[in-house]
C-alpha cells in the first residue's frame, strides 16, 4: 500500500465487496449456503498464458463457481495486470471481487421479505427451504447465456464504482475512484464483447440499476429467456 494513502481513504474505498454488490443490485445474501465463500489462490490462472494478449476477468483475475458458491481471486493475475492499468493491486482486486460478487448476487441474491420468511422458519423447514432454493437458483443460473452473465456482473461493477465515487468524501478517495473507473473502462476494452457495456452506455446509472434489478427478478421467476436477444431488447432500449 502506498505510504501516502491515508487510512481514511482506504476505509472509504476498500469496503466489503459483497456489501457493495448488494447495494448496487438491490438484493441481499441470506447467508449460509446462500452466500458465496471467498478464497485467494497463488496457482496459475487458466488464462495465464494469454496475459499479454486478450484475456478475461474470469480467466485471469478471479472466478465464480456457482456449483460450489465459491469466489476465487487469482493473486498472480492481479499482480501482473494491476501495474499495466496504473492501479495498486488492492484496488484491482476490489474491482475483480465486485465483478465476482456480481455473478454470485445474480445466482443467490434475494429480497429482504423472502430472506425474513426463510430465516423465521423452524430449523428443519428452513434447512429444506434453503436446499431447495439453492438447487432451483443453480439450475436457473446454469441456463443463462454467458453473454448475459458477464453483462450483469459488469453492470453491477459499474454501478458500484459510480456509487463509491459519489460517496467518497475525501479528495484523495475521489482520485482513487477516478483511477478505478478509468481502469475498469480500459479493462473492458481489453476483453471480448460480452464484458463491454457499450450498448448500455446511454443509460443513467439509476436506469441501469433499475433495469438490472428487474431483469434479475424476472429471470428468477422464470418469466423471461435469459439470452442475448432478450437482454439487448430489455436493457438497451
Ligand atoms: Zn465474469
Amino acid at each position: 500500500m502506498d505510504s501516502m494513502m491515508g487510512i481514511e481513504v482506504c476505509s472509504e474505498i476498500l469496503r466489503p465487496a459483497y456489501l457493495l454488490a448488494q447495494q448496487a443490485s438491490g438484493f441481499q445474501f441470506a447467508g449460509g449456503p446462500l452466500m458465496p465463500s471467498e478464497h485467494s489462490s497463488d496457482e496459475e490462472p487458466p488464462e495465464w498464458a494469454m496475459r499479454d494478449e486478450q484475456w478475461t476477468i474470469d480467466g485471469l483475475l478471479g472466478c465464480y463457481d456457482a456449483n460450489q458458491q465459491r469466489i476465487t481471486i487469482f493473486n498472480k493475475g492481479i499482480e501482473v495486470i494491476a501495474p499495466k492499468f496504473g492501479l495498486q493491486p488492492e484496488f484491482l482486486e476490489m474491482i475483480v471481487k465486485v465483478h465476482e460478487y456480481g455473478h454470485s448476487i445474480f445466482h443467490l441474491g434475494m429480497m429482504q421479505p423472502e430472506i425474513t420468511s426463510i430465516l423465521g422458519m423452524p430449523p428443519q423447514g428452513k434447512e429444506r427451504m434453503v436446499a431447495d432454493t439453492l438447487r432451483m437458483r443453480t439450475e436457473t443460473y446454469n441456463e443463462v447465456a454467458r453473454y448475459v452473465h458477464e453483462q450483469i456482473a459488469q453492470g453491477i461493477t459499474k454501478i458500484v464504482l459510480i456509487n463509491l465515487r459519489a460517496s467518497a468524501t475525501k479528495e484523495q478517495s475521489r482520485n482513487v475512484c477516478d483511477k478505478m473507473i478509468e481502469a475498469f473502462n480500459a479493462l473492458m476494452r481489453r476483453q471480448p464483447e460480452e464484458y463491454r457495456l457499450d450498448c448500455l452506455a446511454h443509460l443513467t446509472h439509476e436506469q441501469l440499476g433499475k433495469r438490472l434489478h428487474k431483469f434479475i427478478v424476472l429471470t428468477h421467476r422464470g418469466a423471461l429467456t435469459p439470452d442475448r436477444g432478450v437482454w439487448d431488447t430489455i436493457m438497451a432500449w
